[in-house]
């Protein structure tokens, strides 16, 4: 079988391009067309084809290196039947904004592929409709691609809209303004006890995802985003198979389609970890579960004091319920810096019945008076308890071996996490993918910026998801933000740091809130001066940590945030007062003993 270099082909204008993506490696076996390398000039990215099928023998260059026309770029030893031909033509230079999609979308399947019945040909498929779903679908057909979406359920948005973000915060809400309402008997106001209309409250969490995902179905529709409903999984690297779902749930109709296409974007998300041990009963629920809110259980236990958890916790026992929290690791919110979450803990001292600690359950029975529970660890009841509901909320697992992600040739890890790279490309060069199941955090907004990056990379874009900071939050009481690096990432990577640090006891809004048990904290590199992190705990941390992001994507310094003038009085002065706090300028704290 004959061996032939494979050379950068006539790319009009363009000379020494540097490479920016080298999609195969020596040993692999290529069709014709398949994209070698990835150019990028200073106006256009454009992929270089292989001229024949074959075996790649050697490469002759790496990331980084400059090509021009006739530049080797591998050799072939073609496979039997093929026949070695001139250097191709380059897959047309995607402009920034490509133009509208063209009638022919697909092309025709290459050997070994599906051959079969297509209902739908697109540019661009996206398998999910969670956050970073709808969002790269979006963003896709806003560049111009022709775009499916697949999505199993009757609504788009995912669990973020339908059983996550949106329904636990509509909630926690509602238990807010219910608990500061009991704090106002102290300013000579009083309510009376609180009437609770669960149907009412329920239907109010229903109106809520109705109105989100309702203009997710319409915003779809005014982008021509496709959207077919089933359950899809890949046939190879250019089809899905999608069993068509009716009714609220995942009901099969017993009905197949099979769109082809071009470039994909695998969003299909996560689900909650089931722990084995349990049996399965009505009374034992995931958040998903608990987000129903059925009923209000007199006793409930929440094993897991994720934020997840301690969010549903903080729901129920507003509602009445008396909670127990059971928790292996020695702290609640892992990933929030001690200090943060402290005064979390003082603050609900009171809230929760029994916070355990470096305690798992054991053993659980279904009894007819509730769920009999057994616990091991530091701070084990000696007795089972029981309880008329159990929330198991110990975290979520990636969807990745779902799919039939081999078929089309896509790895995925023993967890089922599919690794990808900065432009969230998969092993498979035309197949990307995002949110949840591409790794932590798993988190909405980490999802819709993924989501942005792997549409526009697959339309040619110079798109790279390379965030200096993901935040967190919990949507407690308190509410505890965090943004960038912890104090103890700092100390534990090595990092010197300064900090900033404003008490909200000096806050004269939040002393006029009746709210000051919080603080801002700013971390600084000691080296450069410039903000690396920060984590405020306080009321309405979760829309203050915003700032401390865009500081961190700046590179702004403790002068630069300091020196921003800040309106009086609000929350969000402490994130300038802690930066004044930094370099010792604050004058709304006591004078820095002088050293
Ligand atoms: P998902 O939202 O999981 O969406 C995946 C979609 O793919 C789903 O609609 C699913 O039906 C569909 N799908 C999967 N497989 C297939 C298939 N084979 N065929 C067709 N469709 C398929 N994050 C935050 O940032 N802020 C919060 O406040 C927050 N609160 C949360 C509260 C709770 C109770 C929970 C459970 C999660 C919360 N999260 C929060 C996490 C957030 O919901 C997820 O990080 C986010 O939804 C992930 O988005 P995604 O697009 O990756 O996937």
């Amino acid at each position: 079988m004959a061996k032939q270099n494979i050379l950068v082909p006539d790319i009009g204008d363009y000379s020494d391009v540097p490479v920016i993506e080298v999609l195969v490696k020596v040993g692999d076996v290529v069709q014709k067309e398949q994209p070698l390398l990835v150019l990028e000039s200073d106006k256009a990215t454009m992929e270089v084809p292989a001229d024949a099928a074959g075996t790649i023998t050697s490469i002759a260059v790496k990331l980084g290196d400059k090509v021009s026309k006739g530049s080797v770029i591998a050799e072939i030893e073609a496979s039997a039947g093929t026949t070695p031909a001139s250097a191709p033509a380059p897959a047309a230079p995607k402009p920034a904004t490509p133009a509208t999609a063209p009638a022919a979308i697909a092309s025709a399947p290459k050997a070994g592929q599906y051959n079969g019945k297509v209902d739908h040909e697109c540019e661009t498929l996206v398998l999910g409709a969670g956050p970073g779903g709808y969002s790269a679908a979006f963003r896709s057909a806003d560049l111009g691609m022709n775009t499916v979406l697949i999505e199993r359920y009757a609504t788009l948005g995912g669990v973020c809209l339908n059983v996550g973000c949106i329904p636990s915060k509509a909630l926690l809400h509602t238990a807010a303004v219910m608990d500061e309402v009991k704090t106002m008997a102290k300013h000579g106001i009083t309510f009376g006890a609180p009437k609770i209309e669960i149907d009412q409250l329920r239907g109010y969490k229903e109106s809520v995802i109705a109105k989100l995902t309702g203009g997710l179905a319409g915003m779809a529709k005014a982008r021509k985003v496709k959207v077919v409903r089933g359950l899809g999984k890949f046939l190879d690297a250019n089809h899905v198979e999608v069993e068509l779902t009716n009714g609220s749930g995942q009901d099969l109709t017993g009905q197949k389609e099979v769109v082809r296409f071009q470039k994909a974007i695998i969003a299909a998300g996560s689900q909650p970890v089931k722990l084995p041990f349990l049996p399965e009963d009505p009374r034992i629920v995931d958040s998903t579960g608990a987000l129903l809110l059925k009923s209000i259980p007199k006793r409930m236990l929440v094993i897991g004091g994720g934020i997840i958890g301690l969010e549903m916790a903080t729901v129920y026992s507003t509602l009445g319920s008396r909670i127990d929290i059971a928790e292996m690791m020695d702290g609640l919110m892992a990933g929030a810096d001690r200090d943060l979450e402290k005064v979390w803990e003082k603050f609900n001292a009171g809230r929760f019945e029994n916070i355990m600690l470096k305690t798992r359950a054991a053993k659980a029975e279904v009894k007819p008076d509730g769920i009999q529970v057994t616990f091991e660890g530091e701070n084990a009841p000696a007795q089972p308890q029981t309880y008329d509901l159990v929330l198991v909320a110990v975290g979520r697992t990636p969807n990745g071996k779902k799919i039939a992600a081999d078929k089309a040739g896509v790895q995925v890890d023993e967890r089922g996490f599919i690794p990808v790279d900065k432009q969230m490309r998969t092993n498979v060069p035309n197949i990307f993918a995002i949110g949840d199941l591409v790794g932590q955090p798993m988190l909405a907004h980490k999802a819709v910026h993924e989501g942005h990056v792997a549409a526009e990379a697959a339309a040619g874009e110079k798109s790279y998801f390379d965030a200096k900071q993901i935040p967190s939050v919990a949507y407690t009481d308190p509410e505890v933000a965090w943004a960038g690096l912890t104090e103890e990432q700092c100390k534990t990577q090595g990092i010197a740091y300064e900090k900033g640090l404003f008490p909200w006891a000096a806050s004269g809004r939040a002393i006029a809130n009746g709210r000051d048990e919080g603080f801002t904290k700013l971390i600084f590199d000691a080296k450069t001066h410039r903000i690396i992190g920060g984590g405020i705990v306080g009321t309405h941390a979760g829309d203050l940590i915003g700032e401390v992001c865009l500081a961190i994507e700046m590179g702004a310094d403790a002068v630069d945030i300091g020196k921003t003038i800040h309106p009086h009085p609000t929350l969000g002065e402490s994130v300038g007062l802690a930066a004044e706090a930094a370099h010792g300028h604050c004058t709304d704290l006591p004078p820095v003993k002088k050293k």
